[in-house]
């Protein structure tokens, strides 16, 4: 198989071409900005010289996702659905803010953390996404939009802090002022609470905003519903927050689902404004999607408007997140569940 070009951070490409070329560094500089010009074809690279290119083409390519599935909303969020040579397939969102486009990615071809809740944790974890995936992802949203992607938040399938170093690598190359120059501050990173990956993110100097999914107010809850707190429970996943906060000065997001019955009580709100008390933060609730086949409820309207007051009155931010693209199963795992499904279907015939 070839070398995805997508795979490299500039630094990485221009030891390549000096050292497997021989070539100048700015051949690097140069074959970024085709690269994330959106060009498919490296004889494309016109101020490349022709070997060059030719020697190129041998052993490398140009991204390799193929567009499977495309639902579009009202709102205009769009959900992609792409494959890849090993027939595996992830899900990419693009959703449509006022403060411009933001796109919602993989990380995983599946995910190990296993949450109750989540459409991703019912389907088998096949592997990491490599940063070149991950990086295509954008391209191919910003190529079919025609829109500059100026957001980006890694709340798609996967964990990305399982994926570590491989996200860490995307990141580099979507921050590249060759390519596609999308901020630190622009891009999300959210978990489901790996502490030793949380402490090494803080060490990195990447400004991103770090997006903590928090969902219960107590162990007892979040045991219930989130396998990793029996790793890494409340008390020490906050404290590495507090760890990420002295390092970065950061505002920290904490994700909470409403789920019925499950976490959403004023007393749960309660005790969960106790937690975050003099901390940089800001709480997100997310009235749970209900997945196919899945036990858990969305709290109705009047429930999650009490649970935000209460932490509002308690001098904790929090917000209802505006929800976008109900009607495509924008809900992440959704699709790809339905793929699979489908090529198990078209296998067994
Ligand atoms: N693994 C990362 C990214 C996952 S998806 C993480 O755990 O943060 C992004 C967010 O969607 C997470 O907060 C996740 O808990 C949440 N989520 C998963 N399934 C959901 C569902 N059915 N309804 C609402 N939010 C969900």
């Amino acid at each position: 198989m070839k070398l995805n070009l997508f795979d490299y951070t500039i630094d990485q490409l221009t030891e390549i071409y000096m050292e497997k070329f021989n070539q100048k560094k700015y051949r690097a500089t140069q074959t970024f900005k085709w690269l994330y010009q959106g060009i498919e074809n490296i004889y494309e690279m016109s101020d490349l010289p022709l070997d060059l290119r030719k020697a190129m083409v041998e052993e490398f390519e140009i991204g390799h996702l193929e567009e499977k599935e495309r639902r579009e909303s009202q709102d205009g969020t769009i959900k992609f659905l792409f494959s890849m040579p090993d027939n595996t397939a992830i899900e990419t969102v693009l959703m449509r803010y006022n403060f411009g486009d933001t796109v919602c990615l993989s990380s995983q071809v599946g995910c190990r953390m296993g949450c109750d809740f989540c459409a991703s944790s019912k389907l088998d974890f096949n592997r990491n996404l490599t940063a070149g995936e991950i990086v295509e992802q954008v391209v191919k949203v910003t190529k079919i939009t025609g829109r500059r992607v100026s957001n980006v938040v890694f709340m798609g399938i996967g964990e990305p802090l399982d994926n570590y170093d491989n996200v860490i690598n995307a990141i580099k190359i979507l921050n590249s002022e060759h390519g596609l120059n999308i901020g630190a501050r622009h891009i999300s990173i959210s978990t489901c609470g790996l502490i030793p990956r949380i402490l090494q993110l803080a060490d990195e100097n990447i400004p991103c905003t770090l997006c903590i999914s928090l969902h219960a107010s107590n162990d007892n809850i979040r045991n219930k519903i989130m396998p990793i707190n029996k790793a890494y429970d409340i008390n020490n996943l906050l404290l590495a927050c507090k760890k990420y906060l002295e390092k970065t000065n950061r505002r920290i997001t904490f994700e909470y689902a409403m789920i019925y019955g499950v976490n959403d009580s004023t007393r749960n709100a309660c005790e969960l404004a106790e937690l975050l008390r003099g901390m940089l933060c800001h709480v997100n609730l997310i009235p749970i999607n209900a997945i196919e086949g899945g036990k858990y409820r969305r709290s109705p309207n009047k429930t999650v408007m009490a649970f935000r007051d209460a932490l509002n009155n308690r001098g904790i931010t929090a917000t209802v997140r505006r929800e976008l693209g109900t009607e495509i199963d924008a809900a992440c795992g959704q699709l790809r569940r339905k793929y699979y499904e489908g090529y198990r279907l078209y296998r067994h015939r």
